[in-house]
């Protein structure tokens, strides 16, 4: 069998893969405290649930518009617009079945072999991958730890060409959990203008803001119509397994991306879209209160961490990341990270599974039980303290 070339091209992303060799380990009964995956461990909010299956009821189980439920699409809207300042309404907006098909088909409409893209390293692993599959020139900006994992603007406009068609940004920032300063997002929006390409803005977990107001790129002068906003429930909601996300794009764009949803998901289910549009209008204190967990966890973490002789953490922003510096302990990320899994029992990822600029750091998610944060330090101490002492 042979397969398409583009496929060679196609990379991954390594937190299912290492969820599958931890799952693997627990069969054999070993245990695992799970700081790999990006997924709230909280339940999705009753009120959210509840609507789902009133939906269910009512026969919200067929097709719907492959843009999204009308109703939907405009609770978004007034929803971006009134809290972050976004001026669009419901036809800007498009529903994917989570966030991710949002990066997939806006690349597949703007991108012509040989465009380039700019993306952050390290980053989510998805901008690059989808980018090369597509034979864009894919071009990464490096975010570093003596920045606090903002991104240098000097150094991105020295890699914009004449073929730089879209900048990606992601922030809060997964895995840094770095949140970028307003004037990198205004500086990010003056050359966006200058050079005249287009922003993806990834705001996934603008809502997991520990201090300060998230600023939107989309609410700048100008940027609306060169901004895709992509943006979803998945986080915000502890929704992961629903599959709820969505942009907001100009109007042309977004019947460009609405029939890309035609040919390949159709729509997202509809019971699905009417359980977001509670999440949205309901109470939004069960937010607040998984915001509050998510600080207290990363305070126990950030500390924790810091006292491991070998491992220094910046305190991040935002997200439920800690992306901590691991070059005193001597090894690899990937080496620290596969001996984490196998000989201390925690899952964590490389930071190489963001870019090679991730070497030297580990990603840990801590959405994960105060209890097991704890465990996992422990565990990781003494691992490090029994292998230096060796
Ligand atoms: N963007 C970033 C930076 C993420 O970390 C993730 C999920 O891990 C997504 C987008 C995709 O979210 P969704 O589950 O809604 O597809």
């Amino acid at each position: 069998m042979s397969y398409a070339k583009r496929m060679g091209r196609l990379g991954t992303e390594t937190a299912f893969e290492v969820l599958a060799r931890a799952r693997a380990l627990e069969a054999k009964g070993r245990k695992v405290v799970h700081l790999e995956i990006g997924e709230p461990d909280f339940d999705t909010p009753a009120n959210i649930r509840k609507a789902a299956t009133e939906a269910l009821e009512e026969g919200f189980t067929h097709y719907g518009p492959s843009a999204g439920l009308p109703e939907f699409r405009k609770v978004i809207a007034d929803t971006w617009s009134r809290d972050r300042g976004i001026p669009c309404d419901a036809d800007n907006v498009i529903v994917t079945p989570g966030a991710k098909p949002i990066m997939f088909y806006v690349m597949l409409a703007l991108l012509e072999e040989g465009d380039e893209v700019l993306y952050p390293n390290p980053g989510f692993p998805i901008y690059e991958s989808v980018g090369n599959f597509l034979g864009a020139r894919t071009v990464p900006y490096v975010l570093r730890e003596e920045k606090g994992f903002d991104l240098d603007l000097k150094e991105l406009e020295s890699k914009v060409t004449p073929r730089t068609k879209l900048l990606i940004f992601n922030s809060p920032h997964n895995p840094t959990g770095a949140v970028l300063s307003p004037e990198t997002i205004q500086g990010m929006a003056a050359l966006a203008r200058k050079h005249s390409f287009y922003i993806l803005a990834d705001e996934i977990y603008a809502r997991m803001l520990y201090e300060g107001r998230h600023l939107s790129i989309a609410s700048l002068p100008g940027m609306a119509e060169r901004t895709i906003v992509l943006d979803g429930f998945s986080k915000t909601y502890a929704m992961t397994g629903w599959r709820l996300g969505f942009g907001i794009m100009n109007k042309d764009l977004a019947v460009h991306v609405a029939r890309l949803q035609t040919n390949s998901n159709s729509c997202t289910a509809t019971f699905t879209q009417k359980a977001g549009i509670a999440a949205l209008t309901g109470t939004q204190s069960t937010v607040e209160a998984m915001n509050a967990e998510f600080r207290i966890r990363r305070d126990t973490i950030v500390k924790g961490l810091n006292q491991i002789p070998g491992i220094q953490a910046l305190m991040p922003h935002g997200a439920f990341y800690v992306f901590p510096n691991i070059t005193g302990t001597g090894m690899t990320s990937k080496q620290l990270a596969d001996a984490l899994l196998e000989e201390a029992g925690v899952a964590c990822l490389a930071g190489t599974a963001f870019g090679a600029h991730g070497e030297g750091y580990l990603r840990l998610s801590y959405a994960n039980s105060l209890e097991n944060l704890q465990l996992a330090l422990q565990q990781i101490g003494e691992f490090l303290s029994v292998r230096t002492r060796a």
